[in-house]
């Protein structure tokens, strides 16, 4: 029987800096990644920046840009433990501990800015922030004593007393999680992993979605076992769509970002005639906030008749830029875009996942012994809108205090009920269904549970959706298990979760916008 003291499945900012903190306190800590490498998930493609924080600073000003930006659907004392904790530990973390060489001009840290930022507070690598980060934070997780990383392993399913026990009884009790099923993509074995507490830190979701800028990891996997399970998910219809992300007629699955901090730098949005259009939606111009950008380039979209529009940032030298923004020079130049001397072609697409797994101020979610970190979580942080380069921060602060919190323990932590045995299949997965059904779900999200919303579009995805999820599940349950069947199972169940709370909530606020409510 594998057994750990914590369970924490996902190595990215939010995973790694659980899995120290619990380490650190003498926990035996287990790390899962369905990944053959650790460097995976978001955190490693995270261009701009995370908080920390200007010369004239404070709490409350940080604070009071994130509501704003949040639509008055943030939650307060989430906001101010992420404002107040924030800083704080990028400083004792980041910068002291992990000595992330964020880039420094007169051996000062650069501030850059972003989106309804009111002031230059975000610190960087570059464009190239996620991946410093993680690699800095990686050295310490791989070499920690108290710590086992497994790659290539995929959770299927959280291990519940509701679900999983032999004990009929145990279905009387408060629901709790005593660990996860677990598929070894190595070997091919599946197999329960007992833990006295688990966190889940799968990160986003955007792969649901046809227009994405996530990785093709971001299948949403975490919403999908919560909501198997029956833990409490909320915020889903507060999905993130930003603005720019490169357009390519050819290349349509996962779109590399055109980061906001170009906007920050002075990049112009233009339509295919050349003329300036978001001083028109928003006073803001260019930096307004994500959702108002996104939609305003979505509407100049259909009066145009374009299939994108451009991001001009060639007031800017090739050497400034090749030097701020290696990643997205290299990148663009590859799709033949010299961003020097030509504007860059952006669509919007699906980024970031404003809800999730519900959880308080530690990441305790609606189960005992069951946490959820990062991007998957639901702090209350973003409310209905996420502001720029606050998702990094959230993860190390949420990670930080559910390592820590973890360490609390209870009588019943340790209660491992008899559980029923693992039944494998044998048939081998058809492609072209996989394909064809992964292709359904992205297509009917994109269209309708995407930037425009109406009531029509979502009841016509409910329905497509739901009898998808029977084929699927179906499908799941003849086929040979495999990631990529897991993922589908997942991004299916994800689809619904985030159609139904669309459904649910009938007022435009921030990311979620519906057009009309009959
Ligand atoms: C292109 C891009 C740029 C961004 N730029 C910024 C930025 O500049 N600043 C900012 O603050 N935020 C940014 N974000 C958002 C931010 O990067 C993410 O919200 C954050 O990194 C999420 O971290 P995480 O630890 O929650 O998840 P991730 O980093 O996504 O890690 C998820 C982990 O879970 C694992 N996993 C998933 N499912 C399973 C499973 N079933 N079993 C086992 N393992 C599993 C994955 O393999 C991975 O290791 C950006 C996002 C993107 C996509």
């Amino acid at each position: 029987m594998k057994q750990t003291d914590i369970l924490i499945i996902g190595t990215g900012i939010a995973g790694s800096i659980a899995a120290i903190t619990a380490a650190d306190n003498g926990n035996r800590v287990t790390v899962l990644t369905k990944t053959d490498d650790i460097v995976s998930g978001s955190t490693s493609i995270a261009q701009g920046g995370i908080i920390y924080k200007a010369p004239d600073d404070t709490p409350e000003k940080l604070a009071a840009d994130i509501m704003t930006a949040g639509a008055g659907h943030c939650w307060e004392p989430a906001v101010m433990q992420l404002a107040t904790l924030g800083p704080k530990l990028v400083e004792d973390l980041l910068l002291s501990r992990f000595n992330v060489d964020f880039d420094k001009t007169d051996n000062h840290l650069d501030l850059t800015a972003e989106g309804a930022h009111s002031l230059r507070r975000i610190i960087h690598c570059k464009d190239i922030t996620g991946r410093h980060i993680i690699k800095a934070i990686h050295k310490t997780l791989v070499e920690h004593p108290n710590i086992t990383i497994l790659t290539n392993h995929i959770a299927i399913d959280l291990l519940t007393l509701s679900h999983h026990s032999k004990n009929s009884v145990d279905i009387y009790k408060h629901p709790a999680c005593f660990g996860a099923i677990v598929f070894d993509a190595n070997s091919g074995a599946t197999f329960p992993i007992f833990a006295h507490k688990t966190i889940l830190a799968t990160g986003g979701l955007g792969q649901i979605f046809l227009h994405t800028t996530n990785p093709r990891e971001a299948t949403g996997d975490g919403i999908a076992l919560a909501s198997r399970a029956g833990v409490r998910c909320f915020n889903l219809e507060y999905i993130q769509f930003h603005p720019t992300a490169f357009y390519n007629e050819h290349y349509q699955q996962t779109r590399f970002l055109i980061s906001e901090s170009m906007r920050g730098e002075g990049g112009k949005l233009i339509d295919k005639n050349g003329n300036e259009f978001m001083q028109r939606f928003h006073h803001l111009g260019s930096l307004a906030p994500r959702d108002v950008v996104a939609r305003s380039i979505q509407t100049v979209l259909q009066e145009t008749s374009a299939p994108c529009v451009f991001l001009d940032i060639t007031a800017k030298g090739e050497d400034w830029l090749q030097n701020r923004f290696p990643e997205i020079f290299t990148n663009c130049l590859q799709m033949g875009v010299n961003i020097s001397n030509e504007p860059i072609p952006v669509i919007p697409a699906a980024h970031y996942s404003c809800g999730g797994i519900g959880v308080n101020l530690n990441g305790r979610t609606s189960f005992q012994r069951l946490y959820a970190v990062g991007e998957i979580s639901c702090t209350g942080v973003h409310g209905a809108n996420r502001l720029a380069s606050t998702s990094l921060l959230e993860a190390l602060v949420w990670g930080y205090t559910a390592g820590n919190d973890v360490c609390i323990s209870k009588e019943d932590d340790d209660y491992f009920p008899p559980i029923y045995d693992w039944v494998s299949e044998t048939e081998d997965m058809d492609n072209i269904l996989m394909v064809q059904d992964w292709s359904s779900i992205k297509n009917t999200m994109w269209n309708y549970v995407g930037l425009f919303r109406t009531n029509q579009r979502l009841q016509r995805a409910i329905k497509m959706l739901t009898e998808l999820k029977i084929e699927i599940e179906r499908f799941y349950k003849r086929t040979k298990l495999s990631r990529e069947i897991i993922e589908l199972r997942n991004g299916i169940e994800t689809a619904i979760a985030v159609t139904n709370a669309t459904i649910a909530s009938p007022v435009s606020r921030g990311a979620h916008y519906i057009i009309n409510n009959e």
